[in-house]
């Protein structure tokens, strides 16, 4: 059953090899020769309500039933509308357009597009440029790469790619500037106002930042009065401020959308992974009245979309996962899970000595390797300390997300633990139990 060669096919270019899947309930997955995995990062922090749930499957069978797929420039479909409606109400209305994509990637893209179309329909055609953060993950195309900070995903391409990521990160467990909030004043925050005068204003289109640094910071979380800052400099020099949700959006930090954590609101969000929890792909850009309204004004025409998007198969999967954490209250509950799991695992940093920071909001939590805690020195990237602890827990049972995350910020090692909202509390015991098992191992390994 479990043929190698047969999953070569579907992964020639892969240098491991992955078992292959048979099926999954709740926070379990099963291979072909089943091994049981505990899902501790929901795949790529997306199983948000865990695996094979059948409200779900009842509502994705219903709508298949129907109509599986309509092309997006002939029709628009009851799930489609009804999904932009409940993401607009979801934000009190401050959102009141939603373009349908496929992926994070198309969606991080689009609100490069969207924010470039509205000042060129402003009149202001050289407003292209889209800044961020040099510690930051977007997309893997080369317009959302261009966006990326992610050294490891960038550098096959680099001679492609626009040099966006300029901006330093909040990264307070190794400031760039060297100081200590709140006495540094937030400098990091500060620093985009240098680089927007540095690179002419009349050049920028938006600045773009998760609301906590996932794939390339371990769950890196600003502190108070940061985005309100942040807010404050692209209004003074009209930037579109863009916030990619495509990790933190839907629940994962305990509030639906991660920036409702902090008082300032922005022009654009994306939206993916959590949005159908995995169920079937799909991914959204949404927007505020005032970022729209050049367009409506101008062209009328938003030059993006794919054959799939805004599918109804994939909008009713959406509605049936935000109905299911709603009707679950899960939401409510990923505050007080989280606030659990972090316990756990600070006492499992007492136990070893190579987990020098543990940060994160609700059930998305990184855990970042040092090598030394005094010195925060890193592990040297030749020892693929990451791929090691990501394998060894996975050998053990235990699925977790790998994160760059260090002393240069690139080359270092972070996991990210991020398990589905619906985990129990003696799953959770159960996930710390295997992680710590893991870490003490790899200490081991490494004469610790
Ligand atoms: N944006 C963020 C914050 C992400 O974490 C990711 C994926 O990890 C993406 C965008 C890209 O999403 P996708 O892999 O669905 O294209």
């Amino acid at each position: 059953m479990n043929d190698k060669s047969l999953s070569n096919l579907i992964k020639p270019l892969l240098n491991a090899w992955y078992p292959t899947i048979s099926h999954g309930t709740g926070v379990y997955l099963y291979d072909v020769e089943g091994k049981k995995y505990l899902d501790g990062s929901s795949g790529a922090v997306t199983a948000n309500v865990g695996h094979s749930v059948q409200e779900i499957i009842d509502k994705m069978n219903d709508q298949a039933k129907k109509v599986a797929f309509v092309y997006r420039s002939q029709f628009t479909s009851e799930p489609a509308e009804s999904l932009a409606a409940r993401l607009c109400e979801l934000s009190n209305h401050h959102f009141q357009f939603v373009f349908f994509v496929n992926s994070g990637t198309e969606a991080t893209e689009t609100a490069m597009k969207m924010a470039i179309q509205h000042w060129q329909e402003k009149g202001k055609p050289q407003k292209i440029k889209v800044l961020s953060r040099w510690m930051s993950y977007h997309g893997i195309t080369i317009g959302a790469l261009s966006m990326s900070g992610h050294a490891g995903r960038r550098k096959r391409f680099v001679p492609l790619l626009e040099e966006y990521p300029s901006v330093s990160p909040p990264y307070c467990y190794r400031c760039p500037f060297e100081k200590t909030y709140p006495s540094c004043d937030l400098a990091c925050a500060n620093e985009l106002e240098r680089v927007i005068k540095r690179t002419g204003s009349e050049q920028i289109a938006a600045f773009i930042t998760e609301p906590i640094i996932g794939a390339a910071g371990a769950a890196i979380t600003p502190p108070d009065g940061y985005y309100e800052r942040i807010r404050e400099i692209c209004d003074k020099y009209d930037v579109l401020w863009i916030v990619d949700e495509v990790m933190t959006g839907m629940g994962r930090t305990g509030k639906v959308f991660a920036y409702e954590h902090w008082k300032a609101k922005p022009d654009l969000l994306t939206l993916g992974k959590g949005l159908s929890a995995g169920y079937t792909p799909i991914a959204a850009t949404v927007a505020t009245k005032s970022v729209l309204a050049p367009v409506l004004n101008g062209s009328n025409l938003i030059m993006s979309g794919h054959t799939l998007s805004a599918n109804p198969l994939s909008s009713a999967v959406a509605l049936a996962v935000l109905d299911y954490i709603q009707n679950h209250s899960l939401i409510e509950a990923v505050e007080s899970k989280g606030a659990y799991l972090y316990a756990k695992l600070k006492s499992l940093q007492q136990q070893v000595n190579i987990i020098g920071d543990i940060r994160g909001k609700g059930l998305l939590l990184g855990l970042e390797l040092v090598q030394n805690l005094n010195s925060k020195a890193s592990f040297p990237s030749s020892f693929e300390l990451t791929s090691r602890v990501i394998q060894k827990a996975q050998d053990k049972g235990l699925l977790l997300y790998p994160s760059q995350a260090g002393e240069d910020g690139v080359e270092g090692d972070g996991i990210i633990i991020s398990p589905p909202y619906t985990i129990t509390s003696h799953e959770i015991d159960e996930l710390v139990g295997l992680l710590t098992v893991t870490m003490v191992e790899i200490e081991k390994e490494l004469g610790g």
